[in-house]
C-alpha cells in the first residue's frame, strides 16, 4: 500500500506493542495509520540472532501466563501461529554468573551479596525512619563493578520489575512455555503484521511501515467536527 499524504494514526515503535496496536486499528476500519521504527526492523525486545547455525533469542523467550481463567492472547496467537514452544518449569535451566577470567561465579556467593544488599538497604530504611529528623547525606550505594551489575540483574531487575500479585499469572495462569522455533519468538509479529499490512515472502513491503525513523518531536493535530 502506498504511504497515505494523511494519517489519522502515527504508532511509534513497531515492538509487539506497536503491531497489535495497528491489527486493533485495522480490525476496527482505520487503515490510514503510519508505524514508524526506529531501528531496521521490527520486533523491538522480541529478536532472535543466528547462532552456530540455531536461532538464540536475545530478547523473550517464554510465553507466561497459560492455564488460567482468562485466555492468553499471546499464547493463543502462538497457538494459531504453529509457533513451536515446550512446557518450562526451569527444572532443567541454568543462570551462571561468569567472572572476568571467564570462570563461573558461585551462585551462593551471588545469592549472599544479593541478600547482604537487601539486609543493607533495610537497615537504611529503618535507620530513615528512626531519625526522620536527622539528615540522610549516604546515598544507597547501587552496583557499579560488572560483577555487581550482573548479579543485581539476575536476581533482582530480572525477576522483580513488577510487584506482586503479577497479574499476567493472576488472569492467565501459572504455566509458561518456552520458545523453540528456529523462526523465533518475533514470527509472531510476522503473522501479526500479515493480517494488515501489505507483505510478500515474509517481507513486510508496505509503506505505512517505515523503518529506521525515529519520531524524535511528537506534533498531534486534532480534527474537531
Ligand atoms: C532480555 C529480555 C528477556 C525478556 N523475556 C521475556 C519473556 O520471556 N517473556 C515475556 O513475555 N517478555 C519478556 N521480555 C519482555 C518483552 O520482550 C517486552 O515486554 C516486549 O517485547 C515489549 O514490547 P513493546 O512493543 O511494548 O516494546 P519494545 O519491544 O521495546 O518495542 C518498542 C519499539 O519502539 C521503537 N522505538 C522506541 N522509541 C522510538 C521512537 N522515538 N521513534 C521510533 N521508534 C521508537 C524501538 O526501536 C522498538 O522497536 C523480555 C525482555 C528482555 C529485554
Amino acid at each position: 500500500m502506498d504511504s497515505p499524504s494523511h494519517s489519522s494514526v502515527i504508532i511509534i515503535g513497531a515492538g509487539i506493542s506497536g503491531i497489535s496496536a495497528g491489527k486493533v486499528l485495522a480490525e476496527n476500519g482505520i487503515e490510514d495509520m503510519l508505524i514508524l521504527e526506529a531501528s531496521d526492523r521490527i520486533g523491538g525486545r522480541i529478536r532472535k540472532e543466528n547462532f552456530g547455525g540455531v536461532s538464540v533469542e536475545l530478547g523473550a523467550g517464554w510465553v507466561a501466563g497459560v492455564g488460567g481463567k482468562e485466555p492468553n492472547p499471546v499464547w493463543e496467537l502462538a497457538s494459531q501461529s504453529g509457533l513451536r514452544t515446550c512446557f518450562s518449569d526451569y527444572s532443567n535451566a541454568r543462570y551462571n554468573i561468569y567472572d572476568r577470567s571467564g570462570k563461573i561465579f558461585p551462585s551462593g556467593v551471588a545469592a549472599d551479596s544479593y541478600k547482604k544488599a537487601v539486609d543493607s538497604a533495610i537497615e537504611k530504611l529503618r535507620s530513615l525512619e528512626a531519625n526522620l529528623d536527622s539528615e540522610v547525606t549516604e546515598q544507597p550505594r547501587s552496583p557499579k563493578t560488572p560483577i555487581e551489575l550482573a548479579i543485581d540483574f539476575i536476581l533482582h531487575d530480572f525477576e522483580m520489575a513488577e510487584v506482586e500479585p503479577i497479574s499476567t499469572y493472576v488472569d492467565f495462569g501459572e504455566r509458561e512455555f518456552l520458545v523453540a522455533d528456529d523462526r523465533g519468538y518475533e514470527h509472531l509479529l510476522y503473522k501479526m503484521a500479515e493480517d494488515f499490512l501489505f507483505t510478500s515472502e515474509g517481507k513486510i513491503l508496505d509503506n505505512r511501515l517505515k523503518l529506521n525513523k525515529m519520531q524524535s518531536h511528537l506534533a498531534v493535530a486534532v480534527e474537531i467536527d
